[in-house]
């Protein structure tokens, strides 16, 4: 390899071995898991409030049923006040009496059973609201203690995740464009680290890419050989192959 190049990818190689360290410890941070406690109890506390939000709208239907139900016994009762005020006439007079006094007593004890089961689904949704209320309050407290823990974990990564920044922006304005271009447009795509080494391959004078362990074609270890401009593409991954030596 020419020698003006061979410095530009020990420049290259340099920024990434730095790239290396900040990605290692963001993904520290990433991992953390305090992390996945936060977001784990983020979603239970948003679930207890929508089980909250559930028992308000079912405690309103329940209200409804309420009312229109004492409305009806309400109205029951003013027919049954009615028909004991009315004086009877004849006999037939009373059997219809009897019979309507006989459905209204039906009535009531319809009423009677759906009273009963307002009463006990208001009893079930309170409880169910208490829970939610509890559980709730648990998950917002648990939320706060691993998010303590998270920011304790961020904070003493802050200088080092700012002193590896500063280094890198200062090395970047050494590195060559052409190939830093390269080099971003690989980290885009998630290529991970963009340089690597030839990989000696079982083969005399044959290599491997250093990235994907794919054996390289004839024209790339071509490149690669002394002879050659010492570096290629990997066909596969198409990570930049270096062979400094
Ligand atoms: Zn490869």
């Amino acid at each position: 390899m020419d020698e003006t190049l061979k410095q530009k990818f020990k420049v290259l190689l340099a920024y990434q071995k730095k790239d290396i360290e900040l990605r290692k410890i963001n993904l520290t941070l990433e991992r953390d898991a305090a992390l996945a406690e936060m977001n784990k109890h983020k979603r239970a506390f948003n679930e207890a409030k929508q089980a909250i939000s559930d028992c308000e709208q079912t405690a309103g239907g329940l209200l409804e049923q309420f009312a229109s139900l004492q409305k009806y016994i309400d109205d029951n009762e003013a027919l049954l006040a009615e028909l004991e005020a009315a004086e009877t006439v004849g006999e037939e007079d009373l059997e219809s009496r009897v019979r309507r006094l006989e459905s209204l007593k039906s009535k009531f004890q319809t009423a009677d059973k759906k009273m009963h089961d307002i009463d006990e689904k208001s009893k079930s949704v309170c409880k169910r609201r208490g829970d939610a209320l509890k559980y709730g309050n648990a998950a917002k407290q648990k939320f706060g203690e691993a998010r303590d823990k998270h920011n304790a974990l961020v904070g003493s990564k802050a200088d080092e995740i700012a002193r590896l920044k500063a280094e890198l922006d200062q090395m970047r304005q050494q590195l060559d464009q052409k190939l830093f271009e390269e080099y971003t447009s690989l980290v885009n795509d998630n290529k991970f680290p963009p340089v690597v080494p030839a990989a000696p391959s079982d083969k005399k004078d044959m290599f491997n890419c250093g990235g994907c362990g794919l054996s390289l074609p004839q024209n790339s270890n071509a490149k690669l050989s002394a002879q050659g401009q010492g570096w290629c593409r990997c066909e596969n991954c198409r990570r930049m192959i270096v062979h400094l030596s």
